[in-house]
């Protein structure tokens, strides 16, 4: 049976932090949640009908949001219930994200004895100043103790997530950042920039000139600080900005580097099946009048523009979705820090690289942005440091 993943988004949060603009809401009342979690239950249970004998899972995520915002018991409910209706493969990743701020021992035992092998933190920083500045919940000693807890309770597979580039922080303090994540032995770490999104607290403070960022040189010695001491320590970077101990890449995001297909739960939540990209509403209360992905997700199901032909994954796509299908994967796969291989591309396209980006690639990788051999195309690291004006020009400048 094919492999799918499975996205489950819970879209709650205690507070919102004031740098995000994820699809995620604060303040929301408990009959409103109710209706939201009977909602997602059914949607479960609806596309596994639709998947039945078709798909097995082999990864699972459960992402927000914040999913432990819920009870313990609504999360072993929910992932019992997909345990139940979908067909999942042995040894799934089955995980889920956490806020250092919500949780304790009980309930990370509660998580990993229902079935989640895999956890996921909002770290952020392990600077208390750092933390107030971002508006997180939760202080450093609060993460230190979830991961800490979340090890005790049997999760071997635990990621730590960081961010750099944030108010108040100096090239000593991320460094602080990074040995203290690694002191507490996490499998897996991520590393992402911030974005200054319009609309956030953050930005206007910015605008307003109320907070300060660091200069770009200096956000990019953070990231090379990140890169080399993860990697000094055993995490090896597979992922501009994602490193891991070996065998412990997350499996589920790898689906979404490598377009394997993967469907989304929940409001917000978006899927890849079948050649065709559909997702649900964003707002909670206009999923749970009726937004699941079931429908989209038996048309793509009957009427797939991919599957497997001699020309290519993709062959039967329209020249339009082809083109869009291409700009996918330019922006997905040439994250991973191996690249691609130009045989995936055209195994996957029916045509070769270079005939489709041929003249931008091999200006890039004149400029040095850009590694091309006969086996693989990757960024280089001066190609990492501008990844999406790289990114861009490849799929402006198209030579056919
Ligand atoms: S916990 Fe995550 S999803 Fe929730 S407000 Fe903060 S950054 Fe956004």
């Amino acid at each position: 049976m094919e492999k799918i993943g499975i996205y489950i988004h819970i879209p709650f949060c205690e507070r919102k932090c004031r740098y995000c603009d994820f699809p995620s809401f604060a303040g929301v009342s408990r009959d409103d949640r109710k209706r939201y979690f009977r909602a997602l239950l059914a949607e479960v249970r609806e596309c596994a009908g639709v998947l039945r004998g078709e798909r097995a899972a082999d990864t699972v995520f459960v992402g927000g949001g914040t999913p432990t915002a819920l009870d313990a018991g609504a999360l072993e409910e929910l992932i019992g219930t997909v345990l139940e209706e979908f067909s999942v493969r042995e040894g799934a990743e089955i995980t889920t994200e956490a806020n250092p701020g919500t949780v304790d021992a009980a309930y990370l035992s509660r998580l990993f004895r229902a079935g989640f092998g895999r956890i996921s933190f909002g770290v952020q920083s392990f600077s208390d100043e750092v933390l107030s500045a971002l508006g997180r919940i939760h202080t450093s000693a609060q993460a230190r103790d979830a991961v800490l807890a979340a090890r005790a309770a049997g999760f071997e597979n635990v990621n730590v997530d960081l961010m750099l580039g944030v108010p108040r922080q100096t090239l000593s303090v991320w460094e602080r950042d990074l040995a203290e994540a690694v002191s507490l032995g996490p499998a897996h770490v991520s590393f992402y920039s911030l974005q200054l999104e319009e609309g956030t607290p953050l930005y206007e403070d910015y605008r307003n000139g109320l907070a300060e960022l660091p200069a770009w040189d200096d956000n990019r010695a953070m990231y090379a600080a990140a890169r080399d001491f993860l990697a000094e320590n055993g995490y090896g970077r597979y992922e501009i900005s994602n490193a891991a101990r070996e065998g412990f890449r997350c499996r589920h995001n790898m689906k979404y580097w490598t377009m394997a297909d993967y469907l989304g739960l929940g409001s917000s939540a978006h899927s890849f099946f079948g050649g065709r990209r559909f997702s649900n509403p964003r707002e909670p209360d206009e999923y749970v009048r009726g937004g699941g992905a079931a429908r989209a997700l038996e048309a793509s199901l009957r009427d797939p523009v991919c599957g497997p032909s001699p020309e290519g994954r993709f062959a039967r796509a329209s020249e339009d979705a082809l083109k869009e299908l291409m700009g996918d994967f330019i922006f997905t796969e040439l994250r991973l820090t191996e690249g691609f291989a130009p045989s995936d591309f055209s195994g996957t396209f029916g045509r070769p690289f270079s005939d489709v980006f041929g003249r931008a690639a091999d200006a890039l990788a004149a400029e040095g942005l850009l590694f091309i051999s006969e086996d693989r195309i990757k960024l280089t690291e001066k190609g990492i440091g501008m990844t999406n004006p790289v990114m861009e020009r490849l799929l402006t400048c198209p030579d056919t």
